[in-house]
């Protein structure tokens, strides 16, 4: 029932349908559950969603045709190819900060390549989990698609299932769980995990773009984004005017009131109101803008901390909110054997204009993605894979790499029943042997 593209097909149309006729639902339940701004929202966790979906309708013939693979003569005559086929039933868990994004998207690949979805939407984004349970199994196929709602406990029940394929976005403390709760049914696992993302700024760089992406990257919905920069490192030589430029621009993008700021998000519970507060009380860096908050109202300034030390409490874990630490070096030598010696990131990001530094860069680091001078836009590439890398996650998707995520790629041989030199059957005599040898 699923196999057929004409099924696929409209899944996809109902999906992209969904995201266009129910937008304004969408937008006004992702203000509720994190104070999205309404065009933010679109953009990121709406529009952007259906634009990825139109693009696979696009090319899903192209990714399910068969692929040609070339014989070796030894084996000729014969037609070799690699089918696509889909992996069977597959679960999607998403998180709370593009609860949107995270969910429908995974699920429009697993759609694309044939499969059956089950989706559990994260308990901390109750208003965007609610709507898309309702909305889900009315525009998709409801024998092939099922959203189950809950937290961490109805995650476990699920995960205790077997699947033909886990799909995880979230944290790396429950990626290992996922992990550990698939392998006793073999369950391959796709983990879209985050970390901390290091923005390399060089005193080639023009600080004032820097500035502008760096901090528009940052406080993007209040810094709650897996591709977020989550700490800058600037060439001592540079540090005075990118602070200043970044202090501009936060003015400029947020006022001088951000918490007044149509464009400016909230964090998304009190949990996380307090462990942000937490770090702030704990660094020893000096706080150039914000540092202000109301719990109450889930508001924590857009902040940038500069003199921070390696072995600041803001650089122990990835931060998830709007606190930018800024670290300075006096060689690009010590910023990348910082990046090294920690956990792959899932991006990276370097502000410069010098070439040569771009190549050494993208040569001698590992991370999910490197984005030159600009920070978390890589992710719009559609052809571009996203995923991590080590901490940062295993596997990817978005383009061919989400469709392939959830196919299983086939080898098919097919052979005519005449027209062989039947070299490679016993008995071996010595002039089999002595051709083989010769022609192998
Ligand atoms: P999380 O790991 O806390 O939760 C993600 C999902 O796991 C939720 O649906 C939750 O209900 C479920 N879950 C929680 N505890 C569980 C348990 N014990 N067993 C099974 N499932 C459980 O992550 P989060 O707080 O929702 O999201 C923030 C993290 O996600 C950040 O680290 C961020 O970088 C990362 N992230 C990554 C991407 C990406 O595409 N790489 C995108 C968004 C967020």
């Amino acid at each position: 029932m699923t196999r057929p593209l004409a099924w696929r097909r409209a899944q996809l149309g109902q999906l992209a349908l969904m995201l266009r006729a129910e937008a304004d639902q969408l937008t006004t339940a992702l203000a509720e559950d994190m104070g999205k701004p309404e065009i933010e929202a679109w953009l990121t966790d709406v529009a952007a969603v259906r634009k990825d979906i139109e693009g696979i309708e696009r090319r899903l013939d192209n990714w399910t045709a068969p692929r040609h693979v070339r014989v070796p003569w030894t084996l000729r005559p014969g037609r070799a190819q690699v089918v696509p086929e889909p992996l069977g039933a597959v679960l999607v868990i998403g998180p709370w900060n593009y609860p949107v994004r995270c969910l429908v998207l995974p699920m429009a690949f697993a759609l694309a390549a044939g499969n059956t979805v089950a989706v559990k939407p994260s308990e901390l984004a109750p208003a965007t989990a609610e709507l898309l349970a309702k909305l889900l199994p009315s525009y998709l196929d409801p024998r092939a698609v099922v959203v189950v709602p809950g937290g961490p406990d109805v995650a476990q029940d699920l995960l205790a299932q077997r699947w033909d394929h886990v799909f995880f976005t979230g944290g790396g403390r429950v990626g290992r769980l996922v992990l550990a709760a698939a392998a006793p049914h073999l369950t391959p696992v796709t983990l879209e995990l985050g970390g901390k993302n290091p923005a390399i700024v060089d005193h080639s760089a023009d600080v004032d773009v820097a500035a502008r992406r760096l901090v528009w990257g940052k406080f993007l919905n209040a810094g709650q984004t897996c591709v977020a920069p989550d700490y800058v490192m600037v060439d001592r030589r540079a540090e005075g005017p990118l602070l200043a430029a970044m202090v501009k621009q936060v003015n400029k993008m947020f006022s001088d009131d951000p918490r007044t700021s149509g464009s400016y998000g909230r964090v998304v519970n009190e949990a996380h109101m307090a462990r942000l507060a937490g770090l702030l009380a704990a660094t020893k860096g000096r706080i150039v803008t914000g540092g202000t908050s109301l719990p109450a109202d889930r508001y924590l300034a857009p902040t940038v901390v500069a003199d921070v030390s390696w072995d600041d409490a803001l650089m122990e874990d990835e931060i998830f909110g709007p606190i930018l630490p800024v670290v300075s070096y006096g060689s690009v030598d010590e910023a990348l054997a910082h990046v090294n010696a920690g956990d792959k990131p899932l991006a990276l990001y370097l502000y410069c204009e010098d070439s040569d530094l771009v190549e050494r860069v993208v040569a001698e680091t590992s991370s999910g993605g490197v984005c030159v001078n600009h920070n978390a836009v890589q992710l719009a590439v559609p052809g571009l894979p996203f995923g991590g890398v080590g901490a940062s996650g295993m596997g990817a998707y978005h383009g061919r790499a989400g469709f392939d995520t959830f196919s299983h790629a086939k080898a098919v041989l097919r052979r005519p029943q005449r027209g062989e030199v039947p070299l490679m059957y016993p008995p071996y005599g010595r002039l089999k042997r002595w051709v083989l040898k010769k022609v192998v």
